[in-house]
């Protein structure tokens, strides 16, 4: 019996839980669906997905497999590769928020063929970490506590794949439609990108040979490239699973390497983001605690635009929204010092900054940035709370003392690439700097005072 197996965000062969029941099953088509909804709400992840593709059909072909790749919408597709391949079954993983998948089911019913959904290779099943109430932990760190304490499975290894006697027709890995999507010079973005599962494997085996007791404290300093494993993308996009990366981790602490602890603790945070979206599949979209809906928050607009085309006038967060265009990633610390100043000192609504860090990221993972929003904005579980206003100059004088990365961002080659990169409409002079949008003090007492008034009011 030939089954499919749609590789969905799961773009390997080690530790793919979907693979090793679909190789089981029989004869295996690997089938990805370069999805277009995904190239227009996401370009900058769906233009990494893509360059994911040569390698993996390349893994695959070394094992006497092809890949299959189909553009459209995924129940559409589905129903067609089932058609022309006569497969009986499909197996993938869960997406992600779970509660999306409802309408799979019945298209590949449709086209005759059942479909399995396997649990993501995350470090444990949903539910498997729970309060002793048996409910889901709403503060990170007892749920950190309680996975640490949590046996995490081990990665499975790539199974044996049998060839179908036909094979359906493929498009191709080269997508188009999300590289127009993404608004910039995608050759300026792809510079900063490594894809493929053996690269990701070859990054995680170099941080940990580098890595040291020093993790914790160096991974705020944004001009410290080399300080954090640079893995987001490859987890986003499952170049790499979460288990290999734990398992790899402890060895590396069995063997006396510093700083395991805390980068574990990292991954707990994507661990919590994936609980947490899975109980609140909206997380997205509505505020985690349902007061803050209404909160004023302004819409978008000009200061908004300005915050996305890195003109606020405020060093950090303009260095921190130019990293992001040019490379399709930006710092942790300067995430948090961009998002803060967008939700407190701009008052502007979260969920248009989480728009764009969704249009722009090449690591873009729908709970992780969901979460991190939230966590700013302080509308979510276990969040900073709202009157806590980061000092964007104050951050950058702590986190940047010596101006490496602002100056970078700002006037160096960082700010030459960012030109590049930038559409023409912008009118971007690399080296001028606007005036600040708002005065940083007057900014903090109008959130105080927004807030002083909401509170109030609850
Ligand atoms: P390392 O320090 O090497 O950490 C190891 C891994 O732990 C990371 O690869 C990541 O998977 C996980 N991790 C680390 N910090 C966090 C965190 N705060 N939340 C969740 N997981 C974490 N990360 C994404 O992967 N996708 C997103 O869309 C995303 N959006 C964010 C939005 C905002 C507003 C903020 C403040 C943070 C966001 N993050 C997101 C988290 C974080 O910035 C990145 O995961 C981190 O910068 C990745 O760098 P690294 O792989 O070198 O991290």
């Amino acid at each position: 019996m030939t089954v499919i197996c749609w590789f969905r965000r799961v773009l390997r062969l080690d530790d793919h839980p979907a693979l090793v029941a679909a190789a089981q099953d029989g004869p295996v088509i690997p089938l990805v669906i370069l999805d277009g909804a995904e190239a227009r709400n996401h370009p900058a992840s769906a233009q990494r997905q893509a360059m994911a593709l040569p390698a993996l059909e390349a893994a695959l072909q070394a094992r006497g497999s092809r890949l299959v790749v189909r553009r459209g919408d995924p129940a559409t597709v589905l129903a067609q590769v089932i058609r022309d391949s006569g497969a009986l079954a499909v197996h993938a993983s869960e997406g992600m928020p779970f509660a999306r998948d409802q309408g799979l089911h019945d298209a590949v019913a449709a086209g005759g063929a059942r479909l399995h959904l396997h649990p993501l290779a995350d470090l444990v099943p949903r539910g498997r970490v729970l309060t002793k109430g048996g409910t889901p932990f709403k503060v990170f760190t007892p749920f950190w506590r309680a996975l640490r304490r949590t046996d995490i499975a081990e990665p499975l290894p790539a199974p044996r794949l049998r060839a179908p006697d036909t094979w359906p027709g493929s498009d191709g890995p080269d997508w188009p439609e999300a590289r127009a999507a993404m608004n910039r010079g995608w050759p300026v973005v792809a510079r900063h990108v490594q894809a493929g599962e053996a690269a990701a494997h070859a990054r995680l085996d170099a941080f940990l040979k580098r890595v040291t007791a020093g993790y914790a404290e160096a991974r705020d300093r944004p001009a410290k490239g080399d300080a954090t494993s640079g893995l987001s993308d490859a987890l986003a996009v499952g170049e790499i699973s979460a288990r290999r990366v734990w398992h790899r981790a402890l060895r590396a602490q069995d063997q006396g390497r510093g700083g395991i602890e805390d980068f574990l603790r990292e991954l707990a945070w994507r661990e919590f983001a994936r609980e947490l979206f899975h109980a609140a599949p909206d997380m997205d979209r509505t505020c985690w605690r349902p007061e803050w809906n209404d909160f004023p928050w302004q819409g978008d607009g000009p200061d908004a635009e300005a915050w996305r085309q890195g003109r606020t006038g405020v060093a950090m967060v303009d260095a921190g929204m130019r990293e992001m265009f040019a490379t399709g990633r930006m710092h942790n610390r300067v995430r948090m010092i961009a998002a803060s100043f967008l939700v407190k000192h701009l008052m502007i609504d979260w969920r248009v900054g989480l728009d764009w860090f969704a249009r722009c990221l090449t690591d873009w993972d729908a709970a992780s940035n969901a979460m991190n929003w939230q966590w700013v904005a302080g509308c979510g579980p276990d969040a900073s709370p709202f009157f806590r206003v980061f000092n964007p100059d104050g951050q950058a004088g702590k986190f940047d003392a010596r101006r490496l990365y602002r100056d970078h961002w700002l006037q160096g080659d960082g700010a030459r690439d960012f030109a590049r990169a930038a559409p023409r409409s912008w009118g971007s002079d690399p080296g001028r700097r606007p005036a600040p949008l708002v005065d940083l003090d007057q900014g903090r007492r109008r959130a105080l005072a927004a807030y002083r008034g909401f509170a109030r009011k609850d």
